[in-house]
């Protein structure tokens, strides 16, 4: 009997997701044995032509990773989830926007200023930045259109199921893999992890008061964490409350509190500002000032709130005066 076949495909990601392939070390052979791998660009030269080659719902699955920005990444997405019968949106980037999504923070033409005529080691005297057409030496070149905002995938295609984490642990990837291979598929849209918190199952859980309140927030650039206790009881801002559970409690475990690459559980809208309502709930200040200093505590407040979420909270995006970001 014929294997299914399944291909990997990456947008706008770091390629840690590929790592977590590659984590399946010898394991991979029995990826290998139970299916074929028909695209997998960091691994495998295969080429636009040859995925334009296969039928519809040919392809088994396809899994995603990274968001979407560019007009390329979504002539892609939109190839792949043609000829394949499911498409798995796979680790934080792909699911919320991830890292990358934090760029929607700041504008297109900042970030082209910013690489090409501020950075401290351009040297472009001439100022010159990518067009998306231009000529040299008489051959007219093209470069994919940069969109003025980063987008999860399924702002853009539509996704069957979403495998979380920055990158996915590979036991979720094996889950998922048997699951697709068994035939035993959760209702299309679920997010492939427990539905309940992260602080459930986190072994620091015991050590979180019942009455927990919080004067201000230590950073971790000046500060050790307790590795005994609830990071939130020792003053550093952890997204446990709002995130879901599954990923093997990987930060707590490497004394890091949790920054939500797991995503919001089912029942929050916003894991950013379900976090930032706990922790304002929390505070102990009692005068303005005092309110001040405690709001001042948090550095980055998007950065930590938002690290992985920005294009799919209510947010999205920073608004920008008309005109600066086209
Ligand atoms: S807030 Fe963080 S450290 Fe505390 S119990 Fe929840 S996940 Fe664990
Ligand atoms: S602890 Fe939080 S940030 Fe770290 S892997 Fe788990 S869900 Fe992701």
């Amino acid at each position: 009997m014929a294997k299914p076949k399944v291909a990997f495909y990456w947008c706008a990601s770091c390629g840690g997701c590929e790592e977590t392939i590659v984590d399946l070390a010898e394991d991979i052979l029995k990826v290998v044995e139970a299916v074929d791998i028909v695209l997998w660009p960091v691994a495998l030269d295969f080429k636009l032509k040859d995925v334009k080659a296969w039928k519809p719902g040919e392809v088994a699955v396809a899994f995603i990773n990274g968001a979407v920005r560019l007009s390329e990444q979504e002539e892609w997405v939109k190839l792949l989830r043609e000829k394949c019968s499911l498409v798995v949106a796979f680790g934080s980037c792909a699911h919320l926007g991830g890292i990358p999504g934090l760029a929607n923070a700041t504008t297109r033409d900042e970030i082209i200023a910013n690489k090409y005529l501020r950075a401290p080691t351009v040297n472009n005297p001439e100022g010159t930045v990518p067009q998306e057409k231009s000529k040299v030496n008489g051959f007219e070149l093209e470069l994919p259109n940069f969109w003025k905002d980063v987008k999860a995938l399924d702002e853009v295609i539509d996704v069957d199921y979403y495998l979380p984490g920055c990158p996915p642990p590979f036991e979720t990837v094996a889950t998922a893999v048997n699951a697709i291979l068994e035939n035993k598929l959760p209702p299309k849209g679920s997010v492939i992890a427990p539905e309940k918190a992260l602080c459930e199952t986190c072994p620091r859980n015991e050590s979180k008061p019942d009455d927990l309140t919080i004067t201000s927030f230590k950073r971790l650039a000046t500060s050790t964490p307790d590795p005994e206790k609830c990071f939130l009881a020792d003053g550093f801002l952890c997204m446990g409350p709002a995130t879901r559970g599954g990923c093997g409690e990987r930060c707590i475990n490497g004394n890091m509190p949790c920054r939500g690459c797991f995503g919001p559980t089912p029942d929050v809208l916003d894991a950013g500002l379900k976090m930032l309502s706990a922790v304002a709930s929390r505070g102990a200040a009692d005068t303005e000032q005092a309110s001040q200093d405690f709001a001042d505590s948090l550095v980055d407040p998007l950065g930590t709130l938002y690290r992985f979420s920005l294009p799919v909270s209510m947010l999205r995006r920073r608004l920008v005066p008309t005109g600066d970001n086209q």
